[in-house]
């Protein structure tokens, strides 16, 4: 069997045959000929269009046993009235990519499984490179119709990179998975979303769970009128804790701050004060009740806390009359931080009440929000939000890479 023969069966590239192979210091180097040539535009698919000059490109292909192996091939770069000076397209790899789509589609198929270093280090190429494969195989695989018959919807922020960067993720509670993310974390961000879907697409979503802080719920009742707003249990407890810290940093400070035994001992009590007592040693609830016998505030701001969790406990027909009893001692409670944070809740009550009527908790995405930060983490590497949403996307749509072999 001649060489070439050999090269074209291995290789299979559509639409190319095998002219010549060589073998270099930097791998082999297979050159390949088009089969068909119809002076389609790789960038937007237009036909016939006028050549402007040739040049050769050069592809990274499946590594050949321990060798590199590239594709050259000599293409015709296109007049195209609407992208400018653009090469035809090819069919084994992706406009602009300098990687064959075998090669994309084993490096996003090992992204949805792997850890960064094994990934760069098996196909030798840059964490960077990693990521804007992936925002072009996303790009090509992304299920249009994810946005179709939407019920029950989280939005949550995350934080990543450097500096304070937010990324907004759209969560379908039901399925599980993320629908859509973008850069930003306010009410225009949320709007982005809101402008990607069909009136379709809007009139299926009947509720939304939202962090109360943000400032989403205009957003939400001027696009999706007939969708019941809710603040997410997790968020408002969190709330609740923060204004405990405060009546515990108020506490500390009155008594000297650490430079006292009590303002140190205070300072000492923070983990008792905020964790739910469930989870904690016997040790902890010992110093819960040394609390309890030596002051009253800071035990007042644990109660409230507790008391407050309580609301997502009990059995939820009895959730608005706990909630108003909540609001009446928060209010009364002369803890600033519990006042401001009752006169919040109050405006806030109907989406407080919603959430826990509809069962609408961001907490059931937590798995899905533990798997996005660890994903920020592993992205620490890239330099644009678009590969960071691309790799979500990735991992967290139900997006199926079929390997080269497949
Ligand atoms: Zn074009």
């Amino acid at each position: 069997m001649r060489v070439r023969t050999a090269f074209n069966r291995m290789l299979r590239l559509p639409g190319a045959w095998v002219k010549d192979v060589a073998f270099s210091g930097e791998g082999v180097i297979v050159t390949v000929g088009l089969r068909r040539r119809g002076r389609v535009c790789s960038g937007c698919g237009a036909r016939g269009l006028e050549i402007k000059d040739r040049r050769v490109k050069r592809w990274r292909h499946l590594d050949l046993g321990s060798s590199r192996c590239f594709i050259e091939c000599e293409l015709r770069r296109l007049r195209c009235p609407g992208c400018g000076d653009r090469p035809e397209m090819v069919e084994w790899a992706r406009a602009t990519s300098p990687y064959t789509r075998d090669f994309e589609d084993l490096a996003a198929w090992l992204a949805q499984q792997m850890a960064k270093s094994q990934i760069t280090r098996l196909l030798r190429i840059g964490w960077e490179s990693i990521g804007k494969i992936v925002v072009r195989v996303v790009a090509d695989h992304l299920d249009e119709g994810r946005l179709d018959g939407l019920v029950w919807l989280g939005v949550d922020e995350i934080s990543h990179g450097a500096g304070h960067r937010f990324l907004m993720c759209v969560a379908d509670h039901e399925q599980g998975g993320v629908v859509w993310a973008a850069p930003g974390r306010n009410a225009a961000t949320l709007q982005g979303f809101f402008d990607e879907l069909t009136e379709t697409q809007k009139s299926s979503i009947r509720g939304v769970s939202i962090d109360m802080s943000a400032g989403y719920e205009k957003a939400i009742t001027a696009a999706l009128p007939a969708a019941q707003v809710c603040f997410d249990p997790f968020h408002v407890i969190q709330l609740g804790g923060r204004a405990t810290d405060q009546v515990r940093r108020a506490e500390w400070n009155e008594h000297g701050r650490s430079h006292t035994k009590h303002g140190t001992w205070i300072k000492g009590a923070r983990y008792s004060l905020l964790k739910d007592p469930a989870n904690q040693s016997d040790r902890q609830l010992a110093t819960l009740a040394e609390v309890q016998k030596t002051n009253k505030r800071l035990y007042r701001g644990y109660l409230l806390l507790n008391e407050l969790r309580l609301l997502y406990r009990v059995p939820r027909h009895q959730a608005p009359e706990q909630l108003q009893a909540w609001l009446a001692w928060a209010s009364r409670s002369k803890l600033k931080p519990f006042v401001r944070l009752a006169r919040t809740i109050r405006k806030h009550k109907a989406g407080v009440l919603a959430a826990i009527a509809l069962e609408l908790s961001n907490g059931r995405l937590e798995g899905l929000n533990s798997k996005i930060r660890l994903l920020s983490h592993r992205a620490y590497g890239f330099h644009s939000a678009d590969a960071l949403i691309a790799i979500i996307y990735l991992c967290c749509t139900n997006i199926q890479i079929a390997l080269p072999h497949q």
